[in-house]
């Protein structure tokens, strides 16, 4: 095998009918446009937090999507909730509601 120096992302599957995706329907019920991201990731590219920590909204949603809920509301409490990625989402997506309402579900998610 050739060394490029580097080695690919290894694959990461998620068994969706086993994961425990509560929190997203949770959040789908509490702020629909939580179901309109499309994973652009120009939230992330916006974000103050970001210029500071490894934060990032994009991720942060699929976290959530693949069951992984402690840590989504673990790196939600990186958020400055300044607004920026809610001016720069061009789905419209609520994100800083959306963080509010992950930030809240630490005391409501097992
Ligand atoms: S509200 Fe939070 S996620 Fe959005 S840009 Fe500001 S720090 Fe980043
Ligand atoms: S900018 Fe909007 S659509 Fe794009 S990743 Fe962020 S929340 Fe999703």
């Amino acid at each position: 095998m050739i060394d490029f120096g580097f080695t690919p992302l290894v694959a990461s599957i998620t068994d969706l009918d086993k994961a425990n995706v509560n929190l997203a329907k949770q959040l789908t019920e509490q702020d629909p446009s939580f179901a309109l991201c499309i994973s652009c990731g120009s939230c992330s590219a916006t974000c103050t937090a970001g210029q500071f920590t490894k934060f990032s909204f994009r991720v942060m949603c699929h976290q959530i999507r693949k069951g992984n809920a402690k840590e989504a509301i673990a790196e939600a409490s990186k958020c400055m909730l300044c607004g920026k990625c809610t001016l720069a989402c061009p789905r419209n997506v609520n994100t800083r509601n959306i963080i509010s309402l992950v930030r809240k579900a630490q005391t409501t998610t097992p």
